[in-house]
């Protein structure tokens, strides 16, 4: 017998987005009676993990049970879902229930594609390969960074959208600096080997950065894609995105940010966008699917075309908010959002430049002086300001 419950508001995803959509919403007199689905008994604060694997902070800080963080009168339905239908407004869960809804907000953030990198499964978590960009590896960056004893360190970037774009640098900024401290740094090539051809999308900051990489001189390695790992001679196999030749890196240290899509479910569901990487097709100001009038979306699943961080989501919640209501009153949508993303750049222990921009790279800065500057003050906005905004502010939708 297929069971099937209908709720008012369904969110798929109680990570940032979600979340955050939720507990503003909640605020409101107008909010629909909401229930988020995700199988997850955890929320994490992603972000720390850049200072988890530097050293600063143990990984369990980037933790909270998901009970904790689901905003009250919410009802939480820890189940995965396994299928959209948007004709029906409907999705499946793993659990073989069905949920119908009067609007959807679909927020299951971004698919890590180890798979799509030759040994990388077998080979991450030990003999010198880990990332950032998992809980399970964030502790063993640390652990490599600190044991170093000189030899390659390689730190990569994928050829496809990422979550932060920033991290896979903000980590070898971190390392080359722990490796100086630890007296090793003379006997250590660090490089950044990247399939994109800068070492930031923004010119502003990507001047800034160029400086960087010529005074702490830091090998770069663009156009390449990483695409196989060889444990057993520690090689990192890239393939030249120009000309499809391949080049062999040794390393002694390999950190790895992975290749990145939208998680599978949305992919062969009719609300992805068309090509491989199968986003939540949705308007890139009103964030309204393009198709379906009663889905919305927003953080890293969807479409936006803009820097996929949590600093974004915070300005990409409230138009969802706004924009929903307005949908479920019959009234037009005019909430509007303009790409707006942030990335603290760690450069060091204790500097951060903070780049801000919007869409087509439009800079969007805070503060009255030239954030391209590297600042202790930005170091600890990042490190010690914004986990209390998000765990205090952002998630209980004052922000
Ligand atoms: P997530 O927060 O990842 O949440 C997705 C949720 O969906 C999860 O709880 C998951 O369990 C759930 N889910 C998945 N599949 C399903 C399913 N089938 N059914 C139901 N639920 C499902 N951002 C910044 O702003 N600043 C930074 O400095 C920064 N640094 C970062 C450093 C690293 C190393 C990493 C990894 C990320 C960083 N980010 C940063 C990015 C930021 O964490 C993400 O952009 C943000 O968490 C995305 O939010 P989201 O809600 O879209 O996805």
């Amino acid at each position: 017998m297929t069971r099937t419950q209908h709720h008012e508001l369904l969110i798929v995803g109680g990570g940032t987005a979600g979340i955050t959509v939720a507990a503003q919403l909640g605020g409101k007199d107008a909010a629909p009676k909401m229930a988020i689905v995700d199988p997850s008994p955890v929320h994490y604060y992603q972000p720390l993990w850049t200072l988890v694997g530097g050293g600063v902070y143990p990984r369990e800080a980037s933790m909270r049970a998901m009970a904790d963080v689901i905003p009250s009168g919410t009802t939480w339905i820890r189940d995965a879902v396994t299928g959209f239908d948007p004709e029906k407004h409907a999705v499946k869960l793993a659990s073989g229930m069905t949920l119908t809804y009067d609007q959807l907000v679909v927020a299951p953030g971004i698919q890590l594609d180890w798979d799509k990198i030759e040994g990388l499964v077998e080979a991450l978590g030990k003999d010198g390969v880990t990332s950032n960009y998992s809980y399970e590896t964030v502790n063993y960056t640390w652990d490599l960074i600190r044991s170093f004893d000189g030899g390659d360190a390689v730190f990569t970037f994928p050829s496809t959208p990422i979550k932060c774009a920033g991290a896979p640098q903000k980590i070898m900024w971190l390392a080359e600096e722990a490796f100086r401290r630890q007296g090793v740094r003379g006997k250590a090539r660090v490089t950044f080997a990247s399939a994109g051809g800068a070492i930031f999308g923004v010119p502003k900051y990507r001047a800034a950065l160029e400086k960087l990489v010529a005074e702490r001189a830091i090998q770069t390695s663009y156009g390449k894609d990483l695409v196989a790992v060889r444990p057993q001679s520690r090689e990192a196999v890239f393939r030249d995105v120009a000309s499809g030749a391949e080049h062999v890196l040794r390393y002694d240290l390999l950190h790895v940010s992975p290749p990145q899509s939208a998680p599978d479910v949305v992919k062969r569901s009719p609300l992805a966008q068309e090509g491989p990487l199968g986003w939540v097709d949705v308007d890139k100001h009103t964030l309204q699917h393009v198709r379906y009038p009663n889905v919305f979306s927003l953080g890293d699943a969807s479409s936006l075309p803009c820097s996929k961080t949590g600093a974004a989501i915070r300005k990409q919640a409230p138009v969802v908010v706004e924009n929903l209501l307005a949908f479920r009153a019959g009234n037009p949508l005019a909430a509007r959002y303009d790409g707006y993303a942030s990335c603290p750049l760690v450069t060091g222990y204790g500097k951060v430049i903070l780049a801000e921009f919007g869409y087509d790279g439009v800079i969007m800065e805070t503060f009255p002086f030239d954030q391209a500057k590297e600042r202790y003050s930005m170091y600890a906005l990042k490190a010690h300001a914004l986990p209390n905004v998000y765990w205090n502010g952002m998630l209980r939708g004052r922000m």
